[in-house]
């Protein structure tokens, strides 16, 4: 039991007996006025450590152990496979000779451990996805993979079906911007739209991305096809505020920032901004400078680290900062940016992966800070980016014009606790 671990607020050991099974509560199992159809998280690997334990999961992060499990109940965990509802499970508990709320006290333990989900859970909108095998059959591994991070029967398919209502913009199609789109799309994401100017040069072309046949022709639309290959069915529209085509703002649940041009990456312009921080507009940067993949910040506007505060902490740091920004922003550079393939995809998959994290509901380590990755080592850095005093995105603007406190960074650490983050997280998803 020492090689693994446990999700963060499970007991460990689920100890569990058929005698000592008592009789849940009138409601459980019911979800939205139903009866659940119990199954075990399909993503976590069944096995017996002996012959009275059983473990779920192979990686610790998702580990759990229930023991000691009886033969009986044994049995009746391999019929928690989403094809009965409770009912019909109860049955199968009596029919098993197991004592009466058996069944609905081992629903309620599994449950309480993250280990159940609900194959007709997750409302309306899950139900609609699940109408439609062809999507749900591309996105099962997503979902899998979703019932491991929301421990509630039926939270991975109600966060799936919510991407669908979602409106991401992604400015930027190269190497990274195209790539990231599609993913995102792929991911579930419902709306899915890209800018870029010019035209597509040989070097953009990507796997997953911009495609070879694509050189010559506009970057935007080049963009958007693949995306559209991607996702090849789009969820029905709905109703409410959507960003016209050519302004960020209200309808936009995220912005992502993929330019090109690795100097808007490395070091991009507060006044370009500046419309996103105003509309109050969620965004997240993501490129390659110079052979270093870069994923963030996730800027959350007024709570966390925006463009202008980077700048300032630069300036704060380095002296020459500002001309040597100057320089560079001077003249326009025609050369082929240094970006392998691979750290391309990378940084795309990653950005892909904070962006959903976010839209999902939870809060990613971008949202004050900058992850870092090149090669050959492609070990990852995260680079805190603190709300700086001295910027007009920070509290002190939104108020009354008091600052409670200067340099009071959102996180602290990176791989600490992050108090100020999980208290974002919530503020956040209601903005979703
Ligand atoms: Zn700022």
């Amino acid at each position: 039991m020492d090689n693994f671990r446990h999700a963060p607020g499970n007991a460990g050991i689920l100890a569990f007996d058929r005698r000592s099974g008592t009789k849940s509560a009138g409601t459980t199992g019911t979800y939205g006025g139903r009866f659940m159809h119990p199954t075990v998280k399909p993503a976590l690997r069944r096995g017996w450590r002996d012959l009275h334990t059983v473990q779920f999961g192979m990686a610790p992060a998702h580990a759990m152990v229930l023991g000691p499990v009886d033969p009986a109940t044994g049995g009746l965990l391999t019929l928690f496979d989403g094809t009965r509802g409770l009912p019909l499970l109860r049955n199968e508990g009596r029919r098993m000779g197991l004592p009466e709320g058996h069944v609905d006290g081992l629903v309620e333990r599994l449950s309480r451990a993250g280990l159940l989900d609900d194959a007709t859970g997750g409302g309306p909108a899950a139900d609609a996805l699940r109408g439609d095998p062809a999507v749900l059959d591309r996105l099962r591994p997503d979902a899998a993979s979703l019932s491991l991070v929301d421990r509630e029967p039926g939270g991975a398919m109600r966060r799936l079906a919510a991407r669908r209502a979602l409106h991401v913009r992604v400015r930027g199609a190269g190497r990274v911007g195209a790539v990231l789109a599609s993913a995102l799309a792929a991911a579930g994401v419902g709306r899915v739209d890209v800018q870029d100017a010019g035209r597509v040069e040989p070097w953009d072309v990507a796997p997953g991305g911009l495609p070879v046949e694509s050189v010559g022709e506009r970057r935007d639309e080049a963009a958007r096809r693949a995306v559209r290959a991607a996702a090849p069915s789009r969820p029905p529209r709905r109703g409410g505020a959507r960003a016209p085509a050519g302004q960020d703002g209200p309808g936009l649940s995220l912005v992502i920032l993929a330019p090109r041009d690795p100097l808007a990456v490395h070091a991009p312009d507060p006044a370009d901004l500046e419309p996103l921080l105003a509309s109050g507009t969620p965004h997240l940067f993501a490129g390659v400078v110079e052979g270093t993949g870069i994923v963030g910040p996730l800027v959350l506007p007024g709570d966390t680290a925006c463009a202008g505060c980077l700048d300032l902490e630069r300036t704060d740091r380095d002296p020459a900062w500002p001309r040597l920004l100057a320089q560079w922003r001077s003249g326009r550079s025609r050369r082929v940016p240094a970006c392998d393939l691979a750290l391309a995809v990378t940084v795309a998959g990653l950005a892909a992966g904070h962006a959903l994290a976010f839209l999902d509901g939870g809060l990613p380590s971008s949202a004050g800070a900058r992850w870092e990755v090149s090669p050959p080592g492609f070990d990852w850095r995260a680079r805190p980016v603190r709300q700086h005093p001295a910027c007009p995105c920070g509290p002190g603007e939104k108020g009354e014009g008091e600052r409670t406190s200067d340099g009071e960074g959102p996180h602290e650490t990176m791989d600490g606790q992050q108090p100020h983050a999980a208290r974002l997280s919530g503020t956040w998803r209601a903005h979703v």
